[in-house]
């Protein structure tokens, strides 16, 4: 495996890379989570290109940029195990040259869900996601379902600005107990860290009772009353179909659909969200 640092030695080491080329953008601190789109990357790509950057254009005032975990080494190593050919570890200098002027601008999709409480997040996401595209230039890029707004937003964007690369979403993986395995996890509580799988385990029940027909209004109800009764504070609930984010109706008619919600304790904002598909 290939370790990269500079922008100028990763494309040395890009321009020698043969074959269909995988991207599996991440901002360290890997987990399974990572692990699991780096194996799914290793099997249909015959190179893969994962990267750690923590990127500053994505993050709010006040939130956790500084402290966000930085473990490289142990990175390094779990990339190696999971089958990464290269890792590239950017500076920042390296991918803003200089102040950044044009951003992209994910529109509508970004103001929903997540968007509300994080004005600009995606924008800064959606932003070095296409440096990242443009540099690396990757047959196909791996992003987890757990983050669904965000892989809705980059197909978006792969679709309108005609990208040649194929956007692939990954299965959410989650602890023993349904957690969703996120790098914040770190910053629960222990108590909170047993109080944490309700989100998933409340989406779940959610999912069954929109299965069965029930009015879309009174499941997002029982939703939210169950994990008001968690000890986090709601941040929100929202039924949209998936991947457009569109509003969805009271009778859901057939198609996909993503139930997601926000819950926040008292450091660790924790996002979790089901996939599913209505008959
Ligand atoms: P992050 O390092 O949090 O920016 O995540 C990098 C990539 O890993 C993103 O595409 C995430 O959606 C994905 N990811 C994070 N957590 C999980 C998880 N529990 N299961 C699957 N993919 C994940």
């Amino acid at each position: 495996m290939k370790i990269v640092r500079s922008k100028s030695e990763f494309q040395q080491t890009r321009s020698r890379l043969q074959g269909v080329v995988g991207l599996v953008p991440t901002m360290g601190a890997l987990h399974e989570g990572h692990l699991s789109l780096i194996r799914q990357a290793k099997q249909e790509a015959d190179q893969v290109v994962v990267t750690i950057f923590i990127n500053p254009l994505q993050f709010g005032e006040g939130e956790d940029y500084e402290t966000y975990p930085r473990t490289p080494e142990v990175d390094l190593e779990k990339a190696q195990s999971a089958g990464a050919d290269v890792v590239w570890l950017p500076e920042v200098h390296d991918l803003y040259e200089q102040k950044q002027t044009l951003m992209i601008d994910v529109g509508e999709l970004g103001e929903e869900l997540c968007g509300k409480n994080r004005p600009g997040h995606f924008n800064g996401m959606a932003t070095v996601v296409m440096k990242f595209l443009q540099i690396i230039r990757p047959d196909r890029a791996y992003f987890g379902q757990k983050d669904a707004q965000q892989l809705a937003i980059i197909k978006q964007m792969a679709t309108d600005f005609l990208i040649n690369t194929t956007i692939v979403g990954g299965p959410t993986v989650r602890d023993h107990d349904g957690l969703a395995l996120s790098s914040r996890n770190q910053y629960l509580t222990e108590q909170e860290r047993k109080d944490a799988p309700g989100l998933y385990q409340t989406l779940k029940k959610g999912v069954a009772e929109l299965k069965e027909n029930n009015s879309r209004k009174d499941v997002l109800k029982r939703v939210t009353d169950a994990l008001s009764n968690m000890e986090a504070s709601v941040e929100y609930v929202e039924l949209k179909a998936f991947p457009t984010l569109q509003a969805s109706t009271n009778e859901l008619p057939g198609g996909e659909y993503v139930i997601a919600a926000a819950i926040r304790y008292s450091k660790a904002r924790l996002i979790d969200n089901i996939i599913f598909t209505v008959e």
